[in-house]
């Protein structure tokens, strides 16, 4: 006797793979293929029932993802290597520090699968912060699509130290930023960012000296951050409004922890050329 229940769930659970491309997002195969969960949804123990699954899927399709069963062991095992994508935004290729690239390239990636971005588009002419944002959000897309785990974004002027991703990597938060120097020519001081007074974090300075991370409050540029997943995949880079300024006082608003580490301490090239590295303690 045929199962009419399950030619039905059969038939609805094909629906939703045809909906998630009909492949594993991450090797492509189309055998055993199995919605997994990339964020928690709060669906457990009882819930877990086919029909449950079904339910929890279709109510928030960007918490899962489609993989093989294989993909997906390797993707639950909790030492496995992250899938990171780097981007590094300018309106021109030209306009890309040498130096800024020489880090990129000698970063020590560890065992983690790291693929970089360069991105050059500029839709909105003159409009620097917003031609950032529009491609910080390309890269955004991929990276949700692609199932990365974070993002690593790089601006084109800022030189990364060699150990920059494995300290981000191990410094636990939602968003891990470095410490980057402003350049004299723009606001005639070589303190960091994060210690500007408009940027609104008490004592990071004091934090910076003894070299030990803290809990942002207020903002920071972009210069060097690993975001993870469960904020890119929820939020966007604004291109309307303040640019980065703007996007840290969604990340307060919305209560995910954004971490400042200044052992991953950035130079910063001037518009006249002068790598400028700031000052900690009595440097
Ligand atoms: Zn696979």
């Amino acid at each position: 006797m045929v199962n009419v229940w399950n030619w039905k769930f059969q038939r609805k659970r094909q629906e939703l793979i045809d909906q998630f491309g009909g492949k594993c997002q991450n090797c492509g195969g189309t055998e055993n293929l199995e919605l997994a969960h990339k964020e928690p949804t709060g669906l457990n123990g009882r819930g877990r029932g086919s029909w449950h699954r079904y339910y929890d899927v279709r109510k928030n399709p960007e918490k899962y993802w489609l993989a093989c069963k294989d993909c997906h062991k390797e993707y639950d095992r909790e030492d496995r290597p992250m899938k990171i994508l780097g981007v590094t935004v300018s309106h021109n290729l030209n306009h890309i520090a040498i130096e800024c690239l020489q880090g990129i390239q000698a970063l020590d990636l560890g065992s983690h699968q790291v693929h970089w971005m360069l991105l050059t588009e500029s839709p909105y002419k003159g409009a620097g912060d917003m031609n950032i944002a529009f491609n910080q959000n390309k890269a955004r897309q991929k990276a949700i699509n692609e199932t990365y785990d974070y993002m690593m974004i790089v601006e084109s002027d800022i030189i990364i130290p060699k150990h920059a991703l494995l300290t981000l990597l191990e410094t636990e938060g939602d968003v891990i930023v470095g410490i980057t120097p402003e350049r004299p020519t723009k606001v005639k001081t070589d303190d960091f960012i994060v210690c500007m007074s408009w940027n609104h974090n008490n004592d990071a300075r004091a934090h910076i000296d003894k070299l030990e991370s803290f809990e942002m409050t207020g903002s920071d540029g972009y210069t060097c951050i690993l975001v993870s997943r469960k904020v890119f995949s929820e939020t966007e880079f604004p291109v309307v409004g303040s640019g980065d300024m703007g996007w840290y006082n969604v990340l307060h608003k919305k209560g995910f922890k954004v971490i400042c580490q200044p052992r991953v301490r950035t130079y910063h090239k001037d518009i006249d050329g002068k790598i400028i590295k700031g000052r900690i303690g009595n440097e």
